[in-house]
């Protein structure tokens, strides 16, 4: 693990709807940060064990966006290594490790919208039909921090930079800002939390297959509330 990475995951930092904390000697204890007190949750031991936490939210239901503000509570996973925490936090959050170590390291990538709609084939090459309106809307319903996707976006709409929605709150395009703690109602210029120095960002660098299949459905006149 490069020492960039190894410096942020120093407890008690937030990563997403995580809190990592220190605990009785213990070297790593992760919960759900609605979770701090730590009483009475179910207790794991091995960072396998977050795929399984990570895979269905509150009610049962399965969590396709593994992003998505509806992370379970009610559970404790104790880990020994920073490597275990690591392997831990890259199943709660795929992929998400990487592009926060890639970007403090100035060297992360962003794939504008229109590009990535462009390289789709198949049944999904018609999602690039879509208008910039329409991708206006549709990225401040689906990405919103409070009920669609707790990412940072840092890709532009199109090569030109136009920006992805200009329905979202800057916070919503600031790493600085703590997507958890945001509530953004559609239109509405209500800040996320600017995070302090013990939260860790999670990064979107291009525009996810599920907002590409959400663009499909709206050409395909699919999507009600577009
Ligand atoms: S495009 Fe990025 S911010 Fe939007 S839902 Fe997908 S992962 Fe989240």
């Amino acid at each position: 693990m490069d020492n960039v990475l190894r410096s942020s995951l120093t407890p008690p930092f937030y990563f997403g709807q995580i809190l990592v904390q220190n605990v009785n000697g213990a070297m790593f204890v992760l919960s759900h940060r609605d979770d701090q007190s730590l009483h009475q949750l179910q207790r794991f031991r091995d960072a396998e064990d977050a795929a399984k936490i990570a895979r269905f939210d509150d009610a049962g239901n399965y969590r396709p966006l593994k992003t998505a503000p509806n992370l379970r509570h009610g559970w404790r996973l104790e880990l020994a290594t920073i490597e275990d925490l690591r392997r831990a936090l890259n199943y709660f959050y795929p992929a998400r490790l990487a592009a926060f170590a890639a970007w403090k390291s100035g060297h992360l990538e962003t794939t504008p919208l229109r590009k990535t709609l462009e390289r789709q084939s198949g049944m999904y090459r018609v999602a690039a039909k879509i208008s910039d309106p329409q991708i206006n809307a549709l990225v401040a319903d689906f990405c919103r921090s409070d009920t669609g996707c707790l990412r940072t976006i840092l890709w532009r709409r199109d090569g030109k930079g136009a920006i992805a929605s200009t329905k979202l709150p800057g916070e919503k395009f600031d790493p600085a800002c703590d997507q958890a703690t945001a509530s953004i109602p559609p239109g509405s210029t209500s800040p996320a939390t600017r995070a302090d120095s013990s939260t860790v960002p999670l990064l979107c660098q291009e525009g996810c297959n599920l907002l590409v299949a959400e663009c499909r459905k709206v050409v395909k006149g699919e999507n009600p509330t577009l």
